[in-house]
C-alpha cells in the first residue's frame, strides 16, 4: 500500500481544500502525489500513471488554481483524443472549478455542430477541453484564440500520437505562447512521447508511476470450449448461467463486436456495441445507458474499453481470447474492482490452446477449457434490464440541471423522485433512466412540459 498523503501538505487556499473534501477526495493518489507540488509551482511535467490513477485531478487542480476568473479570456486548453474523453476530464474540471466559482469551461470536439460552438466561443470562456481536429477547424475559422494561453496539457497523449493527430497538434501550438505551462499525461510512455515533451516542453519534471498490474488473484477464472463461430451461443449459455448483473464481453476485432451484438439480439438479449468506428453520438449513448443500468452489457474492443471510467462489473467474457496475457489481465481488471466479487469466464476455440497456455503462465492461472454449459433460455427475459434512457433535447447550453429533469417528472405525481435513476446532463443533450414500465408515461410527461421555458423534445433510446 501506498502512504495516503493529505491535500493539506500542498499550497492549496482553504477554499480549494473545502471543495476537493466536498468532492469526497481525501487524500492524493499516488500520481497526484507526485506530480502536484512540482505543477503547482508551475513546472512544467511529464507524466506517466495507468488508466484510473487519477490524472485529471493532477493536471486539472494547477490548471484551475493558475486561473484568473476575472480575465474574461482562454488561459487554459487541455487536448484529449475522444469527445468521450473529453467529455469525463470537463465534468471533473467543472467540480475542481467548484473554486474559485466563476469559471466557464467550454468544450470543442469534433461530431457535433460547430455554428453552436462558435456561438459559445463568442459568449468568451476561461477553459478550453477539445480534440485537436476540431481545435483546428476553430483555428482555421478564426473563432478561437489561443494567445492568451497559460496552460496546455496533453491528456493521454500517448493515444493521440495513435490517432494520427501529430499534424494538428503542431498547428495548435504553433498558435500559443511560448510562455506557458505544459503538462503532458499518458498511460504509456512510446517513444514518439519523449519526442513530442522535446519539441514542446521546457525542462519538464518526470514523474513516472509503473502500472500496477490489477489484482485479479480474488476473481473467479473459468474457461469454455466454444469454437469461433459459436461465440453467440457460448456467450448466451454463459450469460444465462451465470444471470450476471452486469458484464464487459470483449472481442478481438469491431466485426466480431458487431456480429455478437447482432447474434445475441436474435436471441432477444439486448447488449450494447463500442468500437472505434462508430459515430460519437452511439458511442456516447451506449456508454450512457450502460453506466445508468439500461444496458446490462456491453460489448467492446480493448481499444474503445482502455481509458474509459467505467464502474467495476460483475462478469468480465472473452467471447475472443486475447493473444497478450497483460491483455487478459487488463481485461479482467474491470471485475472484482473495490473490495467486489469478480469473475472472468473466457471462450476457448479449438485454435486458441497455445494463447490460454500463455496466459496461464504469465498469470499464474491452471485454467482448462471445460465443455459449455447449454444456454438457459428461460433466463434471457430475467437478463433485460428493468429501465429504460430517455434521451432530453436539451443540456447544459440550455441552462439545463439534474433538478429541472425530476421537477418536470414528478410534476404530475405519477412519477416519484425516488423512481428516477441516473441524469446526465451533456452540452446540448440531456439522458435520464426511469423504470421501463414508466418509460413511455414518462416520455409524454416530458413532451407537455417546457423545460426552462421551452419544450423539450424526448424519446426512449
Ligand atoms: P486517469 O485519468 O488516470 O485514468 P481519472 O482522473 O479519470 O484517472 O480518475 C479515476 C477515478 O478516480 C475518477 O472517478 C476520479 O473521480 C477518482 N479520483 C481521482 N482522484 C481521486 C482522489 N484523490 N481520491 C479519490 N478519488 C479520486
Ligand atoms: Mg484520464
Amino acid at each position: 500500500m501506498s502512504k495516503s498523503k493529505s491535500f493539506k501538505s500542498l499550497p492549496l487556499s482553504e477554499g480549494q481544500l473545502n471543495n476537493l473534501a466536498s468532492i469526497g477526495y481525501e487524500s492524493m493518489t499516488e500520481i497526484q502525489a507526485a506530480s502536484l507540488p512540482y505543477s503547482l509551482e508551475g513546472t512544467d511535467l511529464l507524466a506517466q500513471a495507468a488508466t484510473g490513477s487519477g490524472k485529471t485531478l493532477a493536471f486539472g487542480l494547477p490548471l484551475v488554481e493558475r486561473l484568473e476568473p476575472k480575465r474574461f479570456c482562454i488561459q487554459a486548453l487541455v487536448l484529449c483524443p475522444t469527445r468521450e474523453l473529453a467529455g469525463q476530464v470537463a465534468d471533473e474540471l467543472r467540480k475542481l472549478a467548484r473554486h474559485p466559482g466563476n469559471i466557464k469551461i467550454l468544450s470543442l470536439c469534433g461530431g457535433q455542430p460547430i455554428g453552436p460552438q462558435i456561438g459559445s466561443l463568442e459568449h468568451g470562456a476561461h477553459i478550453i477541453v477539445g480534440t485537436p481536429g476540431r481545435i483546428v477547424d476553430h483555428l482555421r475559422k478564426r473563432t478561437l484564440d489561443l494567445s492568451q494561453v497559460s496552460t496546455l496539457v496533453f491528456d493521454e497523449a500517448d493515444r493521440m500520437l495513435d490517432m494520427g493527430f501529430q499534424d494538428d497538434l503542431d498547428r495548435i501550438l504553433g498558435q500559443m505562447p511560448k510562455d506557458r505551462q505544459t503538462l503532458l499525461f499518458s498511460a504509456t510512455y512510446p517513444e514518439n512521447i519523449q519526442a513530442l515533451s522535446k519539441e514542446y516542453q521546457r525542462n519538464p519534471k518526470e514523474v513516472r508511476i509503473a502500472a500496477k498490474d490489477p489484482d485479479i488473484s480474488t476473481i473467479k477464472h473459468r474457461a469454455y470450449q466454444c469454437d469461433r463461430t459459436q461465440m453467440g451461443q457460448g456467450t448466451l449459455a454463459v450469460l444465462t448461467s451465470v444471470m450476471p448483473e452486469s458484464a464487459i464481453i470483449f472481442c478481438n476485432t469491431k466485426e466480431s463486436c458487431n456480429q455478437l451484438g447482432q447474434e445475441l439480439r436474435s436471441y432477444g438479449l439486448k447488449a450494447g456495441v463500442l468500437h472505434g468506428d462508430m459515430e460519437q453520438r452511439d458511442r456516447d449513448q451506449v456508454l450512457i445507458r450502460f453506466s445508468n443500468g439500461t444496458l446490462r452489457f456491453l460489448i467492446a474492443t480493448d481499444v474503445a474499453a482502455r481509458g474509459l471510467d467505467i464502474d467495476s462489473v460483475d462478469l468480465v467474457l472473452n467471447a475472443s481470447l486475447p493473444g497478450d496475457s497483460a491483455v487478459y489481465t487488463h481485461r479482467c481488471g474491470r471485475t472484482g474492482r473495490a473490495g467486489r466479487k469478480g469473475q472472468a469466464i473466457s471462450l476457448v476455440g479449438a485454435k486458441d490452446g497455445f494463447r490460454l497456455e500463455k496466459i496461464n503462465t504469465a498469470v499464474g492461472l491452471s485454467l482448462e477449457a471445460k465443455p459449455m454449459p447449454r444456454p438457459q433460455i428461460n433466463n434471457v427475459i430475467k437478463l433485460q434490464s428493468n429501465l429504460r434512457t430517455i434521451a432530453i433535447s436539451m443540456g447544459r447550453k440550455n441552462k439545463i440541471r439534474p433538478g429541472d429533469i425530476v421537477g418536470a417528472l414528478t410534476a404530475t405525481k405519477e412519477i416519484k423522485g425516488d423512481q428516477i435513476g441516473n441524469i446526465t446532463v451533456q452540452d446540448f443533450n440531456s439522458y435520464v433512466a426511469v423504470p421501463r414500465t414508466l418509460a413511455d408515461r414518462a416520455v409524454e410527461i416530458l413532451r407537455q412540459r417546457p423545460l426552462k421555458g421551452k419544450p423539450a423534445r424526448a424519446r426512449k433510446i
